[in-house]
């Protein structure tokens, strides 16, 4: 619960804090306008939910100055991409809000306003969720969940040997947006840009469902990701460097210094989804794609030896020593 504001505090207290920025988040009739203690769902015949969390902390998945809303947007954000990656269609979330000391309402504000514009965008509502001060920085962890037919989430331990691997959209902007800081240009403010707002590729469900062996959404750096559905899956992958998609503005950057390539491959808060196909299953899963108007590329082939290697197409690469950001 929050702290009570004192009397010389002229900020709101909790209650007044829920009923003001997140009750009118609150549209769904099971969510009871966050005036009970918990939420009801409704669950159709034949369906199943999917639920996952993310946490993100200032300082570390965030910049304390970055703007409110699109805070918000990303925390939501990356949690829609773990639902997009297991085929699940999102329906709402729950958030715990653990505000730093020297919160002011007008963050508050701009904050709520970012996931109310989400909201629109994605379909789903808040359900739910805490709210509280603490003594460290400001930490907000959101839990959102989605429905699927029963059965039928993809797993990320799946893959197998003979399996071709894609990837969507752009791999790497994220992490170079990081890189670039306040730098000051056209490309930096795209990739800046891919850093602050990350894009849930959810119309990729279907094509998922239908046709995909394994998928998880790649987070912690392509090469890093890939590493951990090989392990889950009891295989390996070989990736042609060259088949890598890469923003017009990454590859400006990556034609400057070809060491950035460490960054592409590993930097992390991509947010596009790595897809395992058997080949028997390709035409359908391009098909399906290509009517939600996602760009895949095929960047590489599992294998049976386990580990992950790198290719420019012929020779070998070396892997970067460090293959995905770790927290611990
Ligand atoms: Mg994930």
């Amino acid at each position: 619960m929050t702290q009570k504001t004192s009397c010389s505090d002229t900020r709101i207290g909790e209650d007044a804090l829920i009923a003001h920025y997140f009750a009118p988040l609150a549209t769904s009739p099971g969510a009871y306008g966050l005036k009970d203690d918990a939420a009801s769902l409704i669950v159709p015949d034949g369906k199943e939910l999917v639920v996952t969390l993310d946490t993100l902390v200032s300082g570390v998945h965030f910049r304390e100055n970055d703007p409110a809303d699109l805070i918000a947007r990303k925390a939501l954000r990356v949690n829609l991409s773990d639902l997009a990656a297991k085929g699940a269609e999102p329906l709402g979330y729950f958030l715990s809000l653990a505000l730093a000391s020297d919160w002011i309402e007008a963050w508050l504000g701009e904050f709520a306003a970012g996931l109310g514009t989400d909201q629109k965008t994605f379909g789903i509502s808040l359900y739910g969720g805490d709210t509280v001060m603490t003594p460290g920085p400001l930490t907000i962890s959101i839990t959102a969940f989605g429905i699927i037919p029963a059965g039928q989430m993809i797993r990320r331990g799946s893959a197998k040997a003979g399996d071709h691997v894609f990837v969507t959209g752009t791999i790497g902007d994220a992490a170079l947006g990081l890189r670039a800081g306040d730098a000051v240009g056209r490309d930096q403010d795209y990739l800046r840009r891919r850093y602050l707002l990350p894009e849930p590729r959810l119309g990729l469900g279907h094509a998922l469902r239908e046709s995909a062996s394994a998928a998880m959404d790649i987070s912690d750096g392509l090469m890093g990701d890939l590493s951990k559905m090989c392990t889950a899956s009891g295989v390996g992958a070989t990736i042609d460097r060259n088949l890598i998609p890469i923003s017009r503005a990454a590859d400006n950057a990556l034609k400057s210094d070809q060491k950035i390539w460490d960054s592409v491959l590993t930097g992390g808060d991509d947010y596009e989804i790595l897809v395992a196909v058997s080949p028997d299953r390709i035409d359908r899963f391009r098909e399906l794609a290509t009517l939600s108007s996602i760009v895949l590329s095929p960047i590489g082939m599992i294998e049976a030896e386990e580990g992950v290697r790198l290719t420019d197409g012929s020779k070998k690469l070396e892997l970067p020593g460090v293959l995905s950001f770790e927290h611990f």
